[in-house]
């Protein structure tokens, strides 16, 4: 071994890529080598930035907003992310209780950073969004995964939430809508985890709200500080603007949280990023003051595709799945493949085989559910044009049809 080898430091031992960043590189490479390629990797809104948002930033830049801003954000943006969380979820913030971050992934990794210690336990149930656990990994801290499955409705209930809870335990993720699987907690499933959590005042809860507006069948969005106000002093609220305004470029997110908590993510920023993009700052003040039909369009086209994809996929042999209330995946079984033989002569033996068969055969590029922490099934994101909805549905059962049963 040479002795300028580059040696990764040994906190990044376990720590895994992003599957789904994973698998859109993989369907970008086929597609540059000439593929016909559908999509269905995508964890963004394929539209572009509303113009009314462009032009805030765009206006921003010509008038010399190019420079630092105070790590925590621009006051304008935090005002209007305390605007806004007071109008949409009833919460009130103060200035201080706000953090403005390079993407919503920026702030959870920081408030990671911030607050554990080797050995701290974080309480994430499954299927989760690829990045949580990881994130956990990197900071020290030892993901304690839960397991949801589809008959919970894919989310962790008050017993299962009890028996995870240790006295290292510092956080509970909940991600409502969730990604991958859409599941919403209503009302009383966010009531009942807070009777948890009130019993163990060590726990903090990390609320990662980043699919809010995208709601479906006339369902609300609930914050658990709206049905237990009492955690307030125990809560990070994620958010961004990401998905709701089709802005994953512009990297704006943000936190809501204990004034102390706030201090300890903007001291990481000022010695790390020292402050998210000026006008994109701006861009992000507008999205929240400005009009709110872009959201209500965005989501009403979500909705639709939803349907169509639901009622396609489930029409295929050995694929089953339900109306996902919430984002814009649906997470399909595909227990129903699992041990078919494909042509080849190879038996298909976890949901990552499925998948790359999907790659093979039908040219569609789905996320393997293991990655999520439940198998066997696949993601299928309906954040792409109906037309390839309606092509990689037709692909996929075709490819189907060369599959042998046992
Ligand atoms: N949280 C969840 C559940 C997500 O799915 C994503 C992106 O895919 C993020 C956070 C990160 O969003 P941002 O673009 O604001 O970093």
């Amino acid at each position: 071994m040479s002795t300028n080898m580059f040696v990764v430091a040994s906190r990044l031992g376990k720590v895994k890529p992003s599957a789904s960043i994973a698998a859109k590189a993989k369907a970008d490479a086929l597609r540059a080598a000439g593929r016909t390629i559908i999509d269905f990797t995508v964890g963004e809104p394929d539209f572009p930035t509303p113009a009314h948002i462009v032009e805030a930033g765009t206006q921003a830049l010509l008038a010399g907003h190019t420079r630092y801003t105070a790590s925590a954000g621009t006051i304008p943006l935090r005002k209007a992310i305390i605007g806004k969380l007071q109008r949409e979820n009833a919460l009130s913030y103060e200035i201080s209780e706000i953090v403005v971050g390079s993407g919503a992934k920026h702030i959870i990794f920081n408030a990671f950073t911030a607050s554990l210690n080797t050995g701290d336990e974080v309480v994430i149930p499954a299927p989760y969004w690829v990045s949580y656990p990881e994130m956990v990994l990197i900071n020290g801290g030892v993901p304690k995964i839960v397991d949801c499955p589809a008959e919970k409705g894919f989310k962790i209930t008050p017993d299962a939430l009890e028996a995870a809870i240790t006295p290292r335990t510092r956080w509970l993720v909940l991600n409502s809508p969730n990604n991958p699987t859409g599941a919403v907690y209503s009302e009383d499933d966010l009531r009942a985890l807070g009777e948890v959590l009130l019993r163990h005042p060590q726990v903090w809860v990390m609320t990662d709200e980043i699919y809010e507006h995208f709601i479906y069948g006339g369902a609300n969005h609930v914050c658990i500080l709206n049905t237990t106000p009492t955690l307030r002093s125990r809560t990070l609220i994620i958010n961004g603007l990401s998905k709701a305004f089709a802005m994953t470029g512009w990297r704006i997110g943000y936190g809501a949280g204990p004034t102390e908590l706030i201090k300890a993510i903007t001291l990481l920023i000022t010695q790390s990023t020292t402050c998210a993009t000026s006008a994109a700052q701006a861009a992000a003040s507008e999205a929240l003051n400005g009009s709110q039909d872009c959201v209500a369009e965005a989501a009403k086209l979500f909705e639709s595709r939803r349907d169509r994809m639901v009622q396609q996929l489930s029409a295929i042999d050995g694929i089953s799945c339900d109306l996902p209330p919430g984002a814009f995946y649906v997470f399909a079984s595909v227990a129903g493949l699992i041990g078919r033989s494909t042509p080849d002569g190879n038996i298909l033996n976890t949901d990552q085989e499925v998948a790359n068969f999907f790659i093979e055969k039908a040219g569609v590029v789905t996320v393997d559910g293991t990655s999520y922490g439940l198998s066997p099934y696949l993601r299928f994101s309906f954040a792409t044009a109906t037309s390839e909805i309606d092509r990689g549905c037709v692909a996929l059962a075709a490819a189907i049809t060369e599959l042998h049963k046992p």
